[in-house]
């Protein structure tokens, strides 16, 4: 009889324990959000996919100077880069072309945005992404010499197939640029 009655004031106790618990954290403001109806703002340390840094005054022209750094360092092999030198032919393998080794602008020194020069040697033609093997190392972004990459702040991406998770980021850059310039507008 005494263990039944002990057993079932510990169960009580429990019970207690539990709900104040719960009562605690129902009175908590609330840390999440409704979505669709709501959409976080706090993205300030959220890292998403890379994405290129345009030149300040040109929002369509990305910052790269096609060093082929970032395609280098990847772990993934997830970047894919296509470029040009002006005055040659577009299908000149990039990995031909002059690679940068030698510039001083590390990453840390760098991280505000800077104007692109007039001597870029290189056009940047395609800058493919596939985020599907990205591990969101950041190793491309720490070693970009112009701080041309950083990270999205896409947080709701979403896709049905593999195929959604490739992208084009030089064109997105562009319509980065062009939905701008039409919010601008209106
Ligand atoms: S974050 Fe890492 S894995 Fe992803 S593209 Fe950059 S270097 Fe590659
Ligand atoms: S490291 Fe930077 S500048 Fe070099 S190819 Fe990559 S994005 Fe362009």
């Amino acid at each position: 009889m005494t263990t039944t009655i002990q057993k079932t004031m510990k169960g009580l106790w429990s019970l207690i324990v539990g709900l104040k618990v719960t009562g605690k954290e129902f009175c908590r403001p609330w840390i999440t959000v409704h979505y669709p109806r709501q959409e976080v703002t706090n993205l300030d340390t959220f890292r998403g996919h890379i994405d290129l840094v345009p030149v300040l005054d040109d929002p369509e022209k990305p910052l790269c100077i096609v060093c082929r750094r970032c395609e280098e360092v990847c772990p993934s092999g997830c970047i894919r880069i296509e470029g040009h030198v002006p005055g040659e032919e577009k299908e000149v393998p990039v990995r031909q072309l002059l690679l940068v080794s030698n510039i001083s602008l590390p990453h840390s020194a760098a991280r505000e945005p800077i104007c692109a020069t007039d001597k870029t040697l290189r056009v940047l033609d395609g800058f493919s992404l596939n985020y599907n093997l990205c591990s969101l190392c950041g190793l491309c972004v720490q070693s970009c010499p112009v701080s041309s990459l950083t990270f999205s702040s896409d947080v709701y991406l979403a896709g049905a197939s593999r195929k959604d998770f490739e992208f084009d980021l030089l064109q997105r850059l562009i319509d980065r640029a062009g939905s701008t310039k039409l919010k601008k507008a209106a």
